[in-house]
């Protein structure tokens, strides 16, 4: 069979979603699958948090060539930037134009601050490596920087990325003054959230006692509290001013802008209304935090969708209709502070070092997800290495 009578399968996003689909797609020999992707790393979002507070960045972060390794998938680095439904085609910020038989798209979000005065000048994020590397170095800075040490460091949003950073933050804070050779001085970590409790998405109970495990660790928990307006030297929070240098906001992302500028269905909430079968328009599916799905927000849901739409796209090809897509989780598991996790499943929960063995398991089975276990194991051993490599942490002072 020539290349041109194979079905071109097109993947954009080289995240959970988009990899996992390029992965099970490209074992069908009649199809022909190219991965386009804007990064050449693949993220692995839930331990950002943990690569910002000391961890390695290769936790965070695999090389898409080591992945796609072996595979049969043409990988294109570059940008997706335009549809033309009539053409079947996409163009990229190369200028490159591309049919396809079947898209595949998995954006992933972007971050949202809401119009919220100063906050995209000012506040630091951990949605990326790159931001997590800003963030490091200002945390290193600032601790060597004698006229001007911060004594409150905020992290806005009161969701798992901003109470697992909130876990980890003091212990870390500690450690590279030590390792700078700085005295212990007085610090204080603030989470702050709107909702009336920090983790609103999960049961009454989880919140309690992650509120509990953080109080515990020294971090204040305030809720009910509007963030209105950052500044170079402070943080207005319900009408009143919090002087800090150090502001984290990990509470809002929106959809891709891709979506909207292309003229898709969208929810309310933004997200690309797609059908049982995860199709948003002829040939088109939506996958991953883009589509309007119950669970749509999650690494497992993405996983799972990216699963779905390569057997559904395998179905179809063979003249079938292809199963329903159904919505379901395994649970979500939230670490606060070293060995410590709230693990829930539906009515069932787990806290402290059980939950914490969930949350290794989880992490395992993420990277499992995209990689053979040998590779997956090497990657999962890297969340217990420590930031020996961290440029930053070499300069002077270091103990
Ligand atoms: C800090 C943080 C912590 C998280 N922790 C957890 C957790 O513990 N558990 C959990 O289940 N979920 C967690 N999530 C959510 C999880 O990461 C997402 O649900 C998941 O990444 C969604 O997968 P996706 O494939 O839809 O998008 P992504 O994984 O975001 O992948 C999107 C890909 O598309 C690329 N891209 C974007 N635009 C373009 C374009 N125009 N052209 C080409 N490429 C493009 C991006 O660079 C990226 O590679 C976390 C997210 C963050 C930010």
């Amino acid at each position: 069979m020539s290349k041109k009578t194979k079905q071109q399968i097109i993947v954009v996003g080289g995240g959970f979603g988009g990899i996992k689909a390029a992965l099970e797609l490209s074992r069908n020999k009649e199809f022909e699958v190219t991965l386009i992707s804007d990064k050449l790393d693949f993220r692995y979002n839930p331990t950002l948090y943990h690569t910002a507070t000391g961890g390695l960045f290769r936790q965070s972060s695999i090389p898409l060539s080591e992945i796609l390794e072996g595979g049969n998938i043409n990988f294109i680095n570059a940008k997706l930037t335009k549809l033309d439904r009539d053409t079947q085609s996409i163009e990229l910020d190369t200028g490159k134009i591309i049919s396809y038989d079947k898209l595949v798209l998995a954006l992933g979000v972007v971050t949202n601050y809401f119009g919220i005065d100063g906050l995209s000048e000012y506040s630091y994020g951990i949605k990326s490596p790159e931001e997590v590397k800003q963030f490091k170095a200002h945390l290193h800075e600032l601790l060597q920087d004698e006229g001007k040490p911060d004594i409150n460091y905020i992290i806005v949003g009161g969701g798992p990325t901003g109470v697992e950073l909130a876990g980890a933050l003091p212990t870390y804070i500690r450690q590279i003054m030590k390792r700078h050779g700085i005295k212990n001085r007085r610090i204080n970590v603030k989470l702050i959230e709107a909702a009336p409790r920090i983790l609103p998405n999960s049961a009454e109970k989880v919140s309690a006692a992650a509120t509990k495990r953080l109080k515990k660790i020294g971090v204040q928990v305030m809720v009910h509290k509007m963030v209105q307006a950052l500044d170079e030297d402070s943080l207005m929070v319900s009408s009143k001013d919090i002087p800090s240098h150090t502001v984290v906001w990990t509470a809002g992302t929106s959809n891709n802008p891709f979506f909207k500028d292309n003229d898709f269905a969208l929810s309310e909430r933004g997200k690309v209304t797609v059908d049982e079968h995860l199709i948003a328009e002829d040939n088109i599916y939506v996958i991953g935090d883009n589509a309007n799905t119950p669970h749509s927000g999650l690494a497992q849901t993405a996983v799972r969708d990216g699963h779905y739409v390569a057997h559904d796209i395998e179905a179809k090809f063979h003249g079938n209709e292809g199963n329903r897509y159904k919505s379901k989780t395994l649970g979500t598991v939230v670490p606060v502070g070293n060995g410590w996790a709230a693990f829930e499943f539906g009515k069932f929960r787990l806290t402290g070092w059980l939950g914490w063995s969930m949350r290794e398991a989880a992490d395992w089975i993420g990277y499992h997800d995209l990689e053979p276990w040998w590779k997956a194991s090497q990657q999962w051993a890297t969340e217990f290495g420590s930031e020996e490599d961290c440029e930053i942490c070499a300069t002077e002072g270091k103990a």
